[in-house]
């Protein structure tokens, strides 16, 4: 593996051996540092999408790889057989950083959601009550919460769903950001939870009104039901706060975590909720072999004071503003709408002469800058939140200049 070999070559062997699970753009990535990424050529190109917002401390970043490569030179597997001596000063940090009593680690993010889901199953039968096997959690149209047969089971999109059956029962599903849909979903006596993003990410970065998450939480303390916020996309200071649920002052009863928990540097995802809910769980009814390895456990650490020494949250509070406010001095008939919060922000693309949000990202790859469009007229905009301000505003003239080609 220590031959470089060319982007077309790379390309080739993705397509002749890998299966094609994926659609990727034509660009062929072999670097990283902070915000910017380089092709097998040599080609600089900043990121725009950071992994789907797992890289939110920005490529390799020295503190997260020093302590990974530290730990794997000493112990990076022990199983849950056994105990490590990092992973409890993991759980200890992690709790009194999100303010939880426990953690349950895993890996990635659907492994996360999967969790929380089983953990809202068994406090519904163990603590409120709920007839056995009759457990209901209520989620939202368009959601993205992974990839499992339970998570396509809850999606309402085609491409994730259709040929996957039979799905998992126990769903209801209700239109995002509706709090009649919620009210009357929630008279259901067996709900056990409330499964939500509060900002959604996949579905091409839809914000709720102001309000929704927390008048939603305090129908669900209403009604005795788990408000569970999945924050694998939207968490880790990306939206301008450390989680999306701060700009409401809503503390989730089970709070989801992955991508950017290690930086993008290894799959580490986390489940968090109060000793009520987390111990319902008892030996031998979940787990992963991976979960919570000694690897996972520093990197994760490493990932979380960086968030807090860097002072990610504000810059990207910061800088998603200066971002919006610039795409909306953009002269151009391709942009129909711009929106977002903090570092997490999509432009709704209008086609124009044929030419869709695809090609604005074939061409914004052209001149340097990488982006990925979601459902065809979607491009989500979310650097690495190392990324300065004199950075983004070079970012911000590539996508003029890209626009403009099609002017
Ligand atoms: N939940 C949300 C909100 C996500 O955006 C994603 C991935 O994009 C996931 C869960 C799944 O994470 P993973 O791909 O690590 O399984």
């Amino acid at each position: 593996m220590s031959e470089k070999i060319t982007s077309k070559k790379a390309m080739e062997l993705e397509d002749k051996y890998g299966a094609h699970n994926y659609h990727p753009l034509p660009v062929v990535l072999s670097k990283g540092k902070g915000p910017k990424v380089w092709d097998a050529e040599g080609k600089e190109y900043f990121d725009f999408l950071s992994a789907y917002s797992a890289v939110n401390q920005g490529h390799c970043h020295p503190k997260i790889v020093g302590a990974m490569v530290d730990q794997a030179q000493t112990l990076t597997l022990t199983s849950r057989a056994f105990y490590s001596d990092v992973l409890g000063v993991y759980e200890k940090y992690i709790t009194e950083y999100f303010g939880y009593d426990k953690v349950l680690p895993m890996n990635s993010g659907a492994e996360g959601d999967e969790t929380a889901l089983k953990l809202t199953r068994k406090w519904a039968y163990e603590k409120k009550g709920v007839p056995e096997g009759e457990a209901k959690i209520i989620v939202c149209e368009n959601n993205f919460h992974g990839r499992t047969i339970t998570i396509v089971s809850m999606s309402t999109d085609p491409d994730a769903k259709k040929g996957f059956g039979p799905y998992t029962p126990g769903f209801i599903v209700i239109p995002y950001n509706d709090l009649d849909a919620l009210a009357k979903a929630l008279e259901d006596p067996n709900v056990a939870g409330f499964l939500v993003e509060p900002i959604q990410g996949e579905a091409g970065v839809m914000v709720p009104d102001e309000g929704y998450l927390s008048k939603a939480y305090q129908m669900c303390k209403d009604k005795n039901v788990l408000f569970i916020a999945d924050e694998v996309q939207t968490g880790i200071a990306r939206t301008g706060k450390l989680l999306a649920c701060d700009h409401e002052n809503v503390r989730p009863d089970v709070l989801i975590l992955g991508k950017a928990l290690s930086g993008g540097a290894y799959p580490v995802s986390a489940v968090l909720a109060d000793d009520d809910i987390m111990l319902t769980i008892k030996p031998g009814e979940h787990g992963s072999t991976f979960g919570g390895n000694p690897v996972a456990a520093r990197v994760a650490v490493a990932a979380l004071e960086v968030v807090k020494e860097e002072n990610l949250a504000e810059r990207a509070e910061k800088l998603g503003r200066l971002f919006r406010d610039e795409m909306k001095k953009i002269d151009s008939e391709m942009i129909e709408l711009v929106r977002g919060k903090g570092l997490l922000n999509a432009v709704v693309i209008r086609p124009k002469n044929g030419k869709t949000a695809w090609d604005v990202c074939v061409k914004m790859a052209e001149n340097g800058l990488l982006a990925k469009p979601t459902h065809d007229h979607i491009i989500r905009f979310a650097p690495p939140l190392v990324i300065s301000e004199e950075e983004l505003m070079q970012a911000i003239d590539i996508i003029k200049k890209s626009l403009a080609a099609f002017e």
